[in-house]
Order: C-alpha cells, then sequence, then structure tokens
C-alpha cells in the first residue's frame, strides 16, 4: 500500500490520544459505554469469514486505496467543519467520520444529485453549530431556539455583522463545494465499492468500540444524526414546555394576601441564604454518618442542624423545584392526579420576602437554563428577584458575586434573599477540581459496567465534597452578618444501586420505585450564624425549635412554612404544621424509603 493513509491515521490517533492518556482507568477486561470484547471479536470473526468469502465469489469490493483515501478525506473535513463534538472530543472523530460517510454514501446511492437536498440543510445547520460552538460556546437547544424566535430586530442584528454575513456565505459555498466534490468521488469509486467501504469502516467502528474512552457526549449526538435529534428535540421540548409553568402561572402570588414581619424592622442586614441543591442524597453526605468524609466544612459548621431523612417530592427537577418554592405538598404537571389539599394554592415563596422588604437575588450555575421548561419555570418562580447572576462554568464564581452584591450594597442595611440553584452533583458529575479530587480514581460515565461504578461513585462523591466547599466559601462571604444558611437538594441519583440502577432511570417507569429508594433522600441542613439568633429572641426561639425537629422525616412540602418561620413571616399561605420552627410542626406520612441504611437512623 504506497498510498499514505493520512486521514485514517489521523481518525485513528484522535481515537487512541484519550485513551492512552486516561490508560490507568481503562479496564481492558470491562470496556465501558456497554462495549463488549466478545461483540467486537464476533464481529472480527464475521468480517473475516466474510472477507475469505468475498474473494471466492466478490459479492461486494472495496474501492482503490486511492480512491478511498480520497473519499475519507473529503468526508473527514466535512465531519470536522459540522459536527460540534469532532473538535471538542477527539476520539469522536473517527466515529463521525464513519457514520457522516455511511449516510453520505447512502443518501448518493439512493438520491444521486439529489443527495443534496438530504444532506445540505442538515450539514449547513451543523455547521452554523461548529460556528456558534466555536464563538458563543453554545450548542442548539430549544433555549437558542426560542431565544431566536422571540429576540427583537434590534438583538436580532447583534448577530447579523459583516463577519457572521461573509462566514454565512463562505460556509454555504464551501459545503456546496465540498458536496459536490464528495459526489464525484462517489460516482469515480462506483456502488459496490462504495456499500463494501461503508460496511467496512461501519465493522471498523463496531470492533473498536471497546476502545473508546469514557466520555459524555454519546455517539447518538455526533454527525447528522445528532443535529437532527437536537433540532427535533428542541422543537419538542417547545411544544410541551408549558404544563409547569402553566400551573405556576395560575397560581395567586404568594404575596397577594396581606403579611407581616413582626419581629424585625427591615434594616437589621440580615440575610437568608436557601440554596436548593443538585441531586445530593442524603446517605452520602459525612454529616449524616456516611463514612467518606464528603462534607468535612458543613460537617464542623457550629450549629449545624441536618434533617437525616427529607424526602424529596419528585424525581424531576423543575417539579422538586416547584414544590419546594410554593406551597405545594406533591407536584405532579397533572394535578388532577394528587387530593386537592396537597395541591399549592400560592407561588413563589420569594414574593412574600420581597413583599416584606427583603432584596431577592439569585445566583445560577451555567448549567442552568439549558431548555425552555427548566428555564421557564426558574423564571417563573423566581420572578421576584430583582436580579439574576450565571456563572460562566464554575460555580465557585458564585461567592465572589455574592462579596460583590455585598460591596455594592455596603451602605444599605436592607435584608436579604439569597436563592442558590447551580450544578451540584448533576450527572455526569463532573462539577469538581478535577486536577485535585479527593476521592480517586474518579470517572463520568453514565450506565458503567460493573468495574467502573467505583469509578463513578468516586465522581460522584467528589463533587458533593466540591458542594461543601462551595458552601463553605458562600458562608466565609456572609462571616460576622446576622444569615441562616438553608440547604435541601431537588433530589438524589441512583449510584448503580437497586440492580444496577443509574442517574434517575426507571423513575419514570415505574410508579412509586422513586419513593421507595434512597435517591428520593436528599441532603437537607441549616447552619445559623450566631448574630441571626441575636436579632430577635422570637427568631431564636424558632431556631431553638428547629433543632428538635431534626430528628423527624421531614420533606419538599416543608420549606415554604419553615423559611416564613426562620424570619417570622406571618401570612394567610403559611401553615405551622409544616414548619419546622413552630411546635405544631408535623412529620412527612408521604411514600418514603424503608431499607434506611443504620446511620440514617440513628440520631
Ligand atoms: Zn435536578
Amino acid at each position: 500500500m504506497s498510498v499514505p493513509f493520512l486521514p485514517l491515521l489521523i481518525m485513528i490517533a484522535g481515537y487512541f490520544t484519550p485513551l492512552v492518556a486516561n490508560f490507568d482507568q481503562y479496564d481492558i477486561f470491562n470496556p465501558p459505554n456497554s462495549a463488549s470484547w466478545l461483540g467486537s471479536l464476533l464481529m472480527l470473526v464475521v468480517g473475516i469469514v466474510f472477507l475469505v468469502y468475498n474473494k471466492r465469489y466478490a459479492w461486494l469490493c472495496l474501492p482503490s486505496a486511492k480512491v478511498f483515501v480520497a473519499m475519507l478525506g473529503v468526508v473527514l473535513g466535512l465531519s470536522l467543519l459540522t459536527c460540534p463534538f469532532s473538535c471538542s472530543e477527539p476520539e469522536l472523530i473517527f466515529h463521525s467520520t464513519t457514520l457522516l460517510f455511511c449516510i453520505a454514501a447512502v443518501a448518493w446511492l439512493l438520491l444521486r444529485n439529489f443527495y443534496y437536498v438530504i444532506l445540505l440543510p442538515l450539514l449547513y445547520f451543523g455547521m452554523i453549530e461548529v460556528g456558534a460552538y466555536i464563538q458563543y460556546h453554545t450548542i442548539f437547544n430549544s433555549m437558542v431556539l426560542v431565544e431566536a424566535m422571540e429576540c427583537s430586530r434590534e438583538e436580532f442584528m447583534v448577530y447579523i455583522t459583516p463577519t457572521n454575513i461573509s462566514l454565512l456565505v463562505a460556509g454555504l459555498l464551501v459545503l456546496t463545494a465540498v458536496l459536490y466534490v464528495l459526489s464525484r468521488v462517489f460516482r469515480s469509486a462506483g456502488p459496490r465499492p462504495l456499500i463494501g467501504s461503508s460496511l467496512c469502516l461501519l465493522a471498523c467502528m463496531y470492533i473498536l468500540y471497546p476502545f473508546v474512552p469514557n466520555h459524555s457526549t454519546s455517539l447518538s449526538h455526533i454527525s447528522i444524526n445528532g443535529t437532527f435529534k437536537r433540532l427535533s428535540r428542541g422543537l419538542r421540548d417547545l411544544k410541551r414546555s408549558d404544563a409547569t409553568v402553566n400551573i405556576l402561572k395560575e397560581l395567586p402570588s404568594s404575596a397577594s394576601k396581606p403579611s407581616e414581619l413582626p419581629y424585625l424592622n427591615g434594616d437589621e442586614g440580615c440575610i437568608v441564604v436557601f440554596h436548593i441543591g443538585e441531586s445530593i442524597r442524603a446517605d452520602r453526605v459525612s454529616f449524616n454518618g456516611y463514612e467518606r468524609n464528603t462534607t468535612p466544612n458543613i460537617a464542623a459548621a457550629p450549629g449545624l442542624i441536618s434533617w437525616k431523612r427529607c424526602i424529596a417530592s419528585t424525581p424531576l427537577t423543575v417539579n422538586s423545584l416547584s414544590t419546594v418554592l410554593t406551597d405545594a405538598r406533591r407536584w405532579d404537571d397533572n394535578m388532577g392526579a394528587i387530593p386537592e389539599e396537597m395541591r399549592p394554592t400560592c407561588g413563589s415563596v420569594l414574593e412574600l420576602f420581597k413583599a416584606n422588604g427583603f432584596d431577592v437575588r439569585c445566583y445560577f450555575g451555567a448549567m442552568k437554563s439549558r431548555s425552555v421548561r427548566g428555564d421557564g419555570v426558574l423564571m417563573q418562580l423566581a420572578s421576584a428577584a430583582v436580579d439574576y447572576y450565571y456563572t460562566e462554568d464554575d460555580v465557585m464564581e458564585t461567592p465572589a458575586l455574592i462579596r460583590k452584591q455585598l460591596q455594592a450594597q455596603a451602605a444599605d442595611k436592607c435584608n436579604k434573599f439569597i436563592l442558590i440553584n447551580n450544578e451540584g452533583s448533576h450527572t455526569p458529575f463532573n462539577m469538581y477540581d478535577q486536577d485535585n479530587p479527593p476521592f480517586t480514581p474518579s470517572m463520568h460515565i453514565l450506565n458503567p459496567s460493573s468495574s467502573y461504578a467505583d469509578a463513578v461513585r468516586n465522581a460522584y462523591d467528589n463533587t458533593i465534597h466540591y458542594t461543601d466547599l462551595f458552601v463553605q466559601r458562600v458562608m466565609d462571604e456572609l462571616k460576622g452578618r446576622p444569615f441562616v444558611y438553608v440547604y435541601v437538594s431537588d433530589h438524589g441519583e441512583y449510584l448503580g444501586d437497586y440492580d444496577g440502577t443509574w442517574g434517575r432511570a426507571r423513575t419514570g417507569v415505574e410508579k412509586g420505585f422513586f419513593h421507595s429508594t434512597q435517591a428520593a433522600a436528599v441532603a437537607a441542613f441549616v447552619i445559623y450564624s450566631p448574630e441571626f439568633k441575636a436579632l430577635h429572641p422570637k427568631l431564636a426561639e424558632a431556631a431553638e425549635q428547629l433543632k428538635k425537629s431534626s430528628n423527624m422525616t421531614i420533606a419538599h412540602e416543608h420549606f415554604f412554612h419553615t423559611l416564613l418561620g426562620i424570619v417570622g413571616i406571618k401570612s394567610p399561605y403559611y401553615k405551622s404544621q409544616l414548619d419546622l420552627c413552630s411546635p405544631d410542626a408535623q412529620p412527612y406520612d408521604g411514600p418514603m424509603p424503608n431499607d434506611w441504611p443504620d446511620y440514617m437512623l440513628e440520631k
């Protein structure tokens, strides 16, 4: 073979580089991503047998090496131009090129020159995605779609720069030219060699599949099918985004009835932090007795009150957020499915804080607002805020943002309500300092084979350790001020327990499954500063009472009323039976797991 197989070399190099770099994490006998060596071996045997018989009967043939390399080279270029993950994840170059090769070859064989009709729009869209990824670091989703649809002429014009227009026109021309060249190469190869090389590449992809290192972008997201998937999902998400938002929109404001704040004047500069966390299970935090030291800072905080048994209302972020922030006791987007007395009667608790003089601000992570549904719900719940802050990529930017806010308001003694909601321990469990992970080896894959389970659990514990540091950093900014830090996670996560379940699988299929497992038991705690308790004897009394509730099984339904109870806001929507600061507080009696680890049952 005299032709230098440069494209093939690039693909193979891209494929193996991450593997070599992370070889210590690679278990040769148990390849990740549900791949299996047995499958690869079988495919190899089938391939060899096929090739032997093919020699005799010549069912299929391969093009000459020169033509094959030419085809691969063109498709590789096309793939780099149109798949946003080809650049960021080199191990996917082989797959995106192979998939695109097969799709283009089939399209050309069936449609000949009409293959432009199928390929050009999707590839052009993919190309715009690559451009947008490089310029604005965004991958297409329903948020981007809505922003594009809803933006005003002026906003739209911001993107219509001479550079962007030239790029759009040049991109279309380049794409058309490349597809033209490709069709010429396909023609010169002829149908049978084209089918032969497609099958050969697919077989290679399958045989090499166990070598794919762990990555968070699944194969179905790359190449044209990925573009198509993102487009169709964006449109679908847009269509069904309304259910939760509509329920919230119809609720009267929690401030629609007169309320008061009898124990505070409003100029104490008191700070209520409400941190709605992501995916942290109660049995994985050391302050609840978990053997591994995942939460050294929170555990050491003076006066920590932790509810070991707190039950999430749902496995879905948006619905859990809705329960936690409104006076709902349960949540279902079909409200008819839950008893009337469990349904919400008013909107977000933030309205009540605002009506009682609190300056409300929200601190979100970079992953928030990834979909219309999530963003719509969050914005509806947080509409009382005077400002919103998003971190760029690391949640640790938030403490500095809070410091800035406090410095800017230094002269203003108003009371403050700070809502925090960020990535936390959301899949793929990657929000932590990856250069210095406390628990190693750690790995971010979903659906790991059993030999990677510990590494994925390590990654999960690392994210909790990082949240612990985050909480400490925020509290450092609040030091010396009267503050109370209230934390509750939105839902838990499966960690390969319950018959090898991971993430939040099965939660939508089996009714009752989620609430029967530890994935429904979430971390929840409160930390008071001594200055806060000194504000008023009634608030200190409430804090004492709150401490007594820590042995109770509680749920998301308690937080609306408890937040009001902590500062003493009186409202007709307030119920003392659900206020953990009240001697009337009643435990949660809804569905819950009964497989508590021993340390979760201890006082
Ligand atoms: Zn969540």
